[in-house]
């Protein structure tokens, strides 16, 4: 498998995708600045937000149990998944219990991250993705690539040609025409499904509700149409009372898309009673831990704080530039180079955390002020202190150090870079277009700027000198 470098260089040379993330990424990174913005005590929201994370998670025992109870007392069947294989099993068995053909989904990240899909067609199951971009991910065989917006690497261009194959609409079909072919092939499914399946944006404790936030109304269709419904739930989903939620959805919209409210906020608070039109005869609530409860309590517990909102992927210069596949993981940008590792072990996942200039746009833009830059900071001493990174590199960084605490040496090495790079090949006035070896990966996409002739503390001690020299002569 390519490195994480690799793929970044791939990405950085794929002119479709430069050009869709080009497209949407400013779009959602100002939608949430000017909704923010707009909201009268936007930033004590935040605080208050933060503030239901943290003590949430503080007594999420407490809160699972009591969110049990109350979810039991409306009907529902609550199950218990240690991990993915646990989970997917019970999603199995409770569709072959029950008789089911025919499946849909809403969106839900979790379902990627327990690799549910291929673990229900395996057991002969048939599997409709009802989001629009998580239908157009399925068709294409492609993979989410943003946690809100999965085809965001995607043009227009490229849903027309897969519709185009698929549906037969136009090549050049415009958005009103891919969307309505969408839906026809979608309203069909949900009428024939037996089996509706969701994640959850929250599970309040105090009611016992799924709640599940969607702009396309498909998650209300996935959960009222089909004879049962299940929802999977990370256990840090957890809200312990309505109020909470309310902030929390408050934020979540804002952050995500720059929406006051997102168009729908669904409860599900068990199955029909008898005297409801429609909703599920049953459903059923598995909690997922999958590495959640291994991370409470650690240096990287804060990243449970997370809502899911996007905010950190679309400010993240990094995200911005290289898009969602490069990470290699289910969970992209600043959130998914801690939760990946801190999930799933640092082993396959060691080079993520260097993903990350640390320049703290994600902790600025997360609703919650998650400081990931400091969870990275923490990832990347744990994959030194296990040896990943390459020997070239952590001999390079001990002569560094070495050279840059004898100041005398580090003098001489600045002058000598300073001569090296005036004979090295030029990108403009001073600046260099190549470096050897290591050096070269910083040249490879941009030019290397010039070494000063003269240092800060060589400037400076000269100033200092002129400054004294002035006061003596006055
Ligand atoms: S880390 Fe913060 S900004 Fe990023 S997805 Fe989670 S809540 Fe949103």
């Amino acid at each position: 498998m390519a490195t994480l470098n690799q793929r970044a260089e791939i990405a950085l040379l794929d002119v479709p995708l430069q050009q869709a993330l080009g497209r949407a990424m400013n779009n959602f990174a100002d939608g949430r600045v000017r909704v923010m913005g707009s909201l009268p005590h936007g930033e004590a929201l935040r605080d208050h937000a933060r503030m239901i994370r943290a003590g949430t998670l503080s007594r999420l025992d407490e809160h699972l149990v009591a969110f049990q109870r109350s979810a039991e007392g409306n009907g529902a069947i609550v199950h218990w998944a240690r991990d993915a294989a646990e989970a997917r099993a019970l999603v199995v068995e409770i569709a072959k219990g029950n008789e089911v053909q025919r499946i849909v989904k809403s969106k839900s990240m979790l379902t990627e991250e327990i690799e549910l899909n291929p673990a229900l067609e395996a057991a002969g199951l048939e599997v409709l993705e009802t989001d629009l971009g998580e239908y157009v991910v399925q068709l294409g065989h492609d993979h989410p690539s943003h946690i809100i917006a999965p085809i965001v690497h995607k043009r227009k261009e490229d849903v027309s040609a897969l519709f185009h194959e698929h549906l037969g609409t136009p090549l050049d079909a415009d958005i009103p025409t891919l969307t309505a072919a969408a839906r026809r092939a979608l309203r069909e499914a949900f009428l024939q499904a037996d089996m509706g399946i969701t994640g959850a944006n929250f599970a309040v404790a105090e009611s016992g509700s799924i709640v599940l936030v969607t702009n396309e109304g498909n998650g209300r269709f996935v959960t009222a149409a089909p004879r049962i419904h299940v929802a999977l739930v990370g256990i840090e989903r957890l809200v312990p009372t309505l109020d909470d939620l309310g902030t929390l959805l408050q934020i979540l919209a804002a952050s995500a898309t720059g929406q006051p409210l997102s168009c729908y906020t669904t409860f599900v608070t068990g199955p029909r009673r008898s005297r409801d039109e429609d909703g599920p005869e049953q459903v059923h609530v598995i909690l997922v831990d999958n590495g959640r409860s291994r991370i409470l309590g650690t240096e990287l517990a804060e990243i449970l704080y997370c809502i899911r909102c996007g905010a950190c992927l679309n400010v993240c210069p990094v995200y911005r530039n290289v898009g969602g596949h490069t990470y290699g993981s289910v969970y992209p940008g600043p959130i998914g180079i801690v939760v990946t590792p801190a999930l799933d072990g640092l082993g396959p996942w060691n080079e993520l955390p260097q993903a990350s200039s640390l320049c703290g746009a994600c902790t600025e833009a997360c609703p919650v002020r998650i400081d990931i830059p400091r969870m990275l900071l923490k990832l990347r001493a744990e994959s030194v202190d296990a040896g990943y990174p390459p020997d070239w590199l952590h001999f390079g960084i001990r002569g560094f150090t070495w050279a840059a605490t004898r100041p005398r040496l580090f003098r001489w090495g600045a002058r000598l870079a300073s001569v090296a790079q005036r004979l090295a090949p030029k990108a403009g006035p001073g600046w260099t277009r190549w470096l050897p070896g290591p050096l070269g990966g910083w040249t490879q996409t941009r030019a290397f700027p010039p070494v000063v002739s003269e240092s800060f503390s060589a400037r400076w001690e000269k100033r200092q000198a002129a400054a004294e020299g002035a006061d003596r002569r006055n």
